[in-house]
């Protein structure tokens, strides 16, 4: 009987497997090169009240999350404070994050089982963590990242329209693009890459107007001219702290050399 020879799968843009490796992890080195402060942009200082964060955060801003999470965080230090918290109070609190209703309902049945089945602490193990009620692949992954030091991939919505752009995969899915971007870029990674990929979303990507004109992995891009590529133009485009006049990030301290004149090499 011939025997049949299985043909390596497709990628979505006709490179071989490992060319498309190689061009996704020179991808997010020119990455991290761009953005090296790159961090998870919720505040918090344990992984309570990351979960939350992230709870809050669903269809807003992390910076419209920091702006109430102060004020949450000291009213419920624990996941106790959570299930029995007074709806209305914790309504109140959460409101300007929108979807206030049912952020609390779950945050009050979050804390509930925190407190049945794990003691009041968040658990450390992904099949754990999405058992929680409100808490997705995507929620875990964060905390694992963020909080736990676990290598994690975080598919929001910047992160699965990047990795489309770039080519690393087809898929629409988000746990289909964690599993095919999972296998281009080395584990120990994962983490730094769902930050270095948000940022360039929130910042140049763009969903409706990438600013191609000054996108430091333009050469990278088989996306490259689906935005504005006439620089002047572009720069406009820039968001946070690599829009026009932005202060650079408190954290950074004072602008590095290296890191503005790679901005400003970038920028022209
Ligand atoms: S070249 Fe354009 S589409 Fe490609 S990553 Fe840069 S901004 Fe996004």
């Amino acid at each position: 009987m011939p025997t049949q020879e299985t043909a390596p799968s497709p990628t979505p843009t006709g490179e071989t497997p490992l060319a498309l490796t190689r061009r996704a992890r020179r991808t997010y080195r020119e990455l991290v090169e761009t953005y090296p402060y790159a961090i998870c942009e919720l505040d918090f200082t344990t992984p309570l009240e990351l979960l939350v964060a992230t709870v809050l955060s669903a269809q807003t801003t992390d910076v419209g999350v920091n702006k109430v999470t102060p004020e949450v965080f000291r009213r419920y230090p624990t996941a106790r404070a959570y299930a029995e918290a007074d709806r209305a109070e914790l309504e109140e609190l959460i409101r300007p994050t929108g979807f206030y209703r049912a952020k609390t309902d779950s945050l009050i049945k979050l804390g509930q089982a925190l407190v049945e089945r794990y003691d009041g602490q968040v658990p450390e193990r992904l099949k754990d963590l999405v058992t929680l009620p409100g808490v997705g692949r995507k929620t875990a992954n964060v905390v694992l990242g963020n909080a736990f030091g676990v290598p994690g991939i975080t598919v929001d919505t910047h992160f699965g329209r990047l990795a489309r752009r770039l080519g690393w995969t087809g898929e629409d899915d988000p746990v289909k693009v964690e599993h095919e971007v999972a296998a281009l870029i080395p584990r120990k990674e994962w983490t730094m890459l769902s930050h270095v990929l948000i940022y360039h979303g929130r910042r140049l990507c763009h969903a409706r107007k990438p600013a191609c004109g000054v996108c430091p992995i333009a050469a990278l891009c088989p996306a490259y001219g689906e935005g504005e590529t006439d620089p002047a133009k572009a720069r406009r485009l820039a968001k946070y702290e690599l829009a026009e006049g932005a202060p650079w990030p408190e954290r950074l301290g004072a602008t590095p050399s290296g890191l503005a004149a790679r901005w400003a090499e970038v920028t022209g």
